[in-house]
This record gives C-alpha cells, structure tokens and sequence, in this order.
C-alpha cells in the first residue's frame, strides 16, 4: 500500500471516529441535564418587605436578660387582666385578681393544658404573667439577682411569659411540672431557666418559668438543647435553616438589620417575622 493512501485510511476512521461518536453523546447527555435542571427549579415568586429598625425589638423571639432590655415597641399590645376576663380563665386557675397577659399567649396556653388534661394532667394555676415596671422593681428588691431581674430586663415585662403553677404541689415535684418540661416544646413554649443553663441564662432553675416563642423554634430548641441565647446565635451563624414539623415546611432565616431596609419575602406563603432584639430580624416562612 501507498504511504499516502495509508494515512488516508487513519484520518479517514479517526474523522468517522470524532463525528459519530463522542460528540452526539456528549450533545445528547447536556441536552437532558438543562432540561432537568429547569425542571426542577420551583418558580419562586417574591415580594419587597420594608423594615424598620425599630422591628428587632419585637415579636416572639426577642431575647430579654440581663444584657438586652426591652423596648417599648416589644411589649405586647394584648395585655389583659385574666381575673377580668374569665372567658379566657378555661383549665387553669389563677393565683389571684392582678394576673395579667397576652391575649394571644394564653389562648396559646389554654390549648397547651387541654392538651396536657387529655392526659390526666389538669391542676394548673398561673402565678404570674405580665408585669409593669414598678412590680418588677419590687420583685428585684425582695428576690435578688440569681432569682429576678430588674425592671425593664425581664421577659415578665413583655407579657410574653408566664409562671405556671401547680394546686397540688411545688413545679419540680408536680406532674405539671414534669409534663410542661416535656411537651411544652410542642405547643410554642420553652422552659426559659432549665437546670443545666444556669451559667448562659443567669437565672437559677425555674422549672416554673415559661416564655412563648413559638413554632417551629420551641421544638428546635428542645431537640437541641438550646437555651434563647444559644439559639439566636445559632440561627446567626446557620443564616438559614429549614425544617419540617408535623407535616408543615418551615424556612427559618436570619436577617441582620441596622437602618431602615427591605427583604425579599416569599408572595405565595405565610411568614412571621421576629427581631432578635440586638441586631436582627428572624422570617419564619411556612
Ligand atoms: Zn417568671
């Protein structure tokens, strides 16, 4: 054979080769990517949310202590007198006239005891809900730091929290006590000074103190072991988390905030928003 007719036939078969083979295959195997690709992208719809500085005071998750007082624009708008309105008095008893709180919290409250009463568990009492400034002055004085916090620095201030009690016997002996520890998680609540959280809290054990934050992050807290503090911190550090509870889908994401701004907001779901009351919002979509 002819030296040029041989290499004629090589570039002939590595031509064949490059054109019918790898190429298609390759052409063939992108095509199918993109088009699954745009499949599978949600069409996400949003809306322009405006913010105000002001709004990392309030809402469910502002952390209260020692070193973040409230704000006025925190305090709850629902306060009521409990004894003044007995509608709202169902499961419970209170411990007298000038227990006050959140309308909202207690109707929160009321579904967490019925829940506990189908268990058997049914002597629960409020002690103590919201308190004004001069209360909690008085309460400071009389119980000192490791027990109270001064006016202004305590959760009592806000409406938000309560001390449950039981008729039977104290918190850390009652069944209440015990059930509240358990299952308080599932209905919005936390134990805000649990035993081993001394040290981060401040506060001595309360098995008696109880604050709303809601869901999804009472449960979040309780799988985790976190106390508020620990737990905004998380959610700093995480930026967003998603998580999903008794069959509802939630996107937890944090937002620092230091003027005047806006965020993007999912149109076609619910949200909740909540400042941190230090540097943030918290948007809870579900
Ligand atoms: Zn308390």
């Amino acid at each position: 054979m002819k030296k040029w007719v041989f290499w004629l036939v090589i570039l002939a078969l590595l031509g064949y080769e490059a054109m019918h083979q790898k190429p298609e295959r390759v052409n063939e195997n992108q095509g199918i990517e993109k088009f699954e690709i745009r499949e599978s992208i949600p069409t996400k719809s949003e809306q322009t949310l405006k913010i105000m500085k002001d709004q990392i005071y309030q809402g469910n998750l502002v952390l209260v202590n020692k070193d973040y007082p409230i704000h006025q624009a925190g305090i709850l708008t629902d306060v009521v007198n409990l004894f003044q309105h007995k509608e709202l008095v169902d499961g419970y008893v209170l411990l007298d006239n000038t227990v006050r709180l959140s309308r909202s919290i207690v109707k929160s409250f009321t579904t967490m005891v019925k829940a506990a009463d189908k268990e058997g568990i049914h002597h629960f009492m409020i002690n103590s809900g919201y308190r004004d400034n001069s209360e909690q002055s008085k309460l400071y004085k009389d119980m000192g730091p490791d027990y109270a916090l001064p006016a202004g620095n305590s959760e009592h201030n806000l409406g938000i929290s309560l001390d449950i009690g039981s008729t039977q016997s104290e918190m850390s002996q009652a069944p209440e006590g015990t059930w509240l520890k358990k299952n308080a998680a599932t209905y919005g609540f936390i134990l805000r000074y649990p035993k081993d959280k001394t040290a981060i809290t401040g506060i001595q054990y309360e098995p008696w103190h109880f604050r709303y934050v809601g869901l999804p992050h009472s449960l979040i807290m309780q799988q985790k072991n976190l106390t508020l503090e620990q737990y905004l911190e998380f959610l700093k550090q995480q930026k967003t988390l998603t998580t999903t509870i008794q069959g509802v889908n939630y996107e937890i994401s944090y937002h620092p905030i230091s003027k005047d701004t806006t965020i993007q907001v999912p149109s076609n779901r619910k949200f909740l928003l909540s400042g941190n009351n230090m540097d943030g919002i918290i948007v809870t979509v579900f």
